[in-house]
């Protein structure tokens, strides 16, 4: 069952659009704790799942959850908005496949106005999961694990690539 549904949620990620799409095993995900330090400081914080907005304890917690896993598929894309599309889409299919505990991973880019940044409040929680940093991933360390060539964005405006994940079981 289990090849099955990877080839199923690879074909789904990039026939949605995604520029890459990878079944990885957890050995291969870098977790690396410094990444909550990195959002703690110099950084304004202004999403839900942001460690900055909850007691760090949770993140570290998180952190150590995710470990549970054993595989999933990471994804890349250029758009926030398709990468949370995607990364949802195969959350879901995992689940409706059997795999119960499927989650995905992505910022949120829902609302074309977040008001959780605005107002503090979420209107879409179900639509929020955090980010591979908030659960304590090195992203660039993954994607270099993985093959995948990530730079880190040398101008503010210039393109960038999203990575997210669902961890499936
Ligand atoms: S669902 Fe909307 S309000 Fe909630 S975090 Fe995402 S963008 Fe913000």
């Amino acid at each position: 069952m289990n090849d099955l549904l990877k080839r199923e949620l690879r074909n789904k990620a990039m026939e949605m659009g995604a520029q890459q799409a990878a079944i990885f095993t957890l050995d291969q995900i870098v977790f690396d704790q410094r990444t909550f330090l990195k959002c703690l400081f110099g950084c304004p914080g202004g999403m839900p799942y942001c460690p900055s907005k909850q007691d760090v304890a949770n993140s570290l917690v998180y952190a150590d959850i995710i470990k549970n896993y054993s595989w999933g598929i990471i994804l890349c894309t250029e758009d926030l908005k398709l990468g949370q599309k995607i990364t949802l889409e195969l959350e879901s299919r995992a689940f409706l496949s059997g795999c119960h505990f499927a989650f995905g991973a992505t910022e949120c880019e829902n609302c074309d106005a977040c008001s959780f940044s605005e107002k503090g409040t979420c209107i879409n929680p179900k639509k929020v999961r955090p980010p591979l940093y908030a659960l304590g991933i090195d992203v660039y360390s993954t994607a270099k694990n993985l093959g995948w060539g990530l730079q880190v964005v040398q101008h503010k405006g210039d393109p960038a690539k999203n990575i997210t994940a669902v961890f499936v079981e």
